[in-house]
């Protein structure tokens, strides 16, 4: 079970992933700078006029692999599945095994309301936020992440309201959700009482 504040982050890192990939494969190519590290030669069978450090990085079995988005969107269809959830059931896709990584990550991105919920949400939370780490630091230009803007919110008056994607309005603390309306009337109804009595 996942905090809505954690479930948020999640859901950034796993809207950044495909940037942040495509920026990691970028720096395969040989740079020419000395900080780039070796380029293979001879040694490789083909050659391959790639930078090794950032293959090794990219395939280093010991670091989060890419793998791991194709094996946490199987798990969490398959446990979709025996949750005989069907409101937000889609079919499975036919081919394991072969899930490119833009697919693995839509997925994961779709199902996360109901992952998050799960027992290895946790688990699934810290794999990715480490691949996230790791690939950007092997992306030439790493990515950085916008910080959300945390609005007050009229309920708890904390400042924890987030924005999401749907328009509405979450408090991080309380839970309590604003449609938009909502929200704009009680923006509205507080700067009507900022506003110096006549
Ligand atoms: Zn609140």
């Amino acid at each position: 079970m996942l905090t809505p504040a954690a479930t948020t982050r999640l859901r950034r890192q796993l809207g950044e992933l495909p940037e942040i990939l495509a920026h990691a494969y970028l720096a395969l190519l040989p740079s020419g700078a000395a900080r780039s590290g070796h380029v293979s030669g001879a040694t490789r069978t083909p050659p391959l006029p790639c930078n090794l450090t950032t293959l090794d990085a990219l395939t280093d079995r010991d670091e989060p692999s890419i793998d791991i988005l194709e094996s946490w969107a199987c798990t969490v269809l398959d446990d979709r599945a025996r949750a005989n959830d069907w409101t937000a059931w889609v079919q499975l896709p036919a081919i394991r095994g072969e899930m490119a990584a833009s697919t693995s990550i839509k997925v994961l991105s779709f199902h996360l309301p109901f992952a998050a919920r799960r027992t290895y949400a946790t688990d699934l939370a810290t794999e990715i936020a480490a691949l996230h780490h790791h690939l950007n630091a092997v992306a030439r230009y790493p990515i950085r992440s916008a910080r959300p803007v945390r609005t007050a919110c009229p309920a708890c008056h904390l400042r924890a309201l987030c924005e999401r994607t749907d328009g509405w309005r979450e408090c991080l603390n309380c839970r309590t959700e604003y449609d938009p309306a909502t929200y704009t009337d009680h923006v509205r109804q507080a700067l009507a009482e900022l506003r110096p009595a006549a």
